[in-house]
């Protein structure tokens, strides 16, 4: 068996006994998250039928996934890193979730290419949970609106997706993710990467991220 999928194998059981002890039923999708991998490491989960997989930027994704999603259509791609304007034209092609929305502008972009393309992908609002100057995402304080504006442009959300500040523990954020995910009613959670997605999912995470556990670290 194949590394990536003996690696993708163990995580499964490991979250499994997790999901029994808290007994938490909902089974939350992993996301191989195979940026700057080849597709040598990528067919053999492929092939193991694994179907989602994360990319962070649109023309590696173009160029790694074009072919590969034409032959193999059930393949769900997600968008999990930042997106400019001007790439959502592409993206809205290739991708069929959205995890970086921040900004209204970013929305009514996507909405117009979507009616452009007859397209209606999945969108995760990103919320800069950390307050951290750098990170992308929206304030905590804004969420509801720019959910509420993706609603306007009949959007399909389906939830938050964060990435906490890599030099603290997770666990705080994650439940301050869950809370505002609950508040807003939204029905899936994106949260938790390598090294924190046992916490994610302690706090109700439902689609985890994960790139170096699965294939290893990135040069
Ligand atoms: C790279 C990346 C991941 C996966 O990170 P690992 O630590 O390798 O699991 C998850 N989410 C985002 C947004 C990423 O950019």
């Amino acid at each position: 068996m194949h590394k990536t999928v003996q690696n993708l194998i163990d995580i499964q059981k490991e979250i499994k006994l997790s999901l029994d002890t808290l007994q938490i039923n909902k089974v939350p999708k992993i996301i191989a998250v195979s940026k700057t991998f080849g597709m040598d490491k990528i067919l053999p989960l492929i092939e193991h039928g694994h179907l989602d997989f994360g990319e962070n930027k649109v023309q590696e994704a173009i160029e790694k996934w074009s072919d590969v999603k034409l032959n193999n259509k059930n393949l769900k791609l997600h968008l999990i890193g930042g997106l400019q304007t001007n790439k959502v034209k592409l993206a809205v092609k290739l991708f069929d979730f959205i995890h970086s929305v921040d900004s209204e502008k970013l929305a009514k972009k996507i909405s117009e290419e979507q009616i452009k393309q007859k397209k209606n992908l999945k969108i995760f609002i990103q919320v800069n949970i950390g307050d951290e100057q750098q990170k992308s995402g929206v304030n905590k304080s804004s969420v509801s609106d720019l959910y509420s504006y993706c609603k306007t442009l009949n959007l399909d959300v389906a939830g938050l997706m964060c990435i906490p500040p890599f030099e603290k523990p997770s666990d705080k954020f994650f439940k301050e993710m869950n809370m505002l995910s609950k508040n807003l009613n939204l029905n899936e959670l994106s949260m938790g990467m390598s090294s924190d997605y046992l916490d994610a999912i302690k706090n109700a995470a439902t689609y985890v991220r994960i790139g170096s556990n699965i294939f290893g670290q990135r040069s």
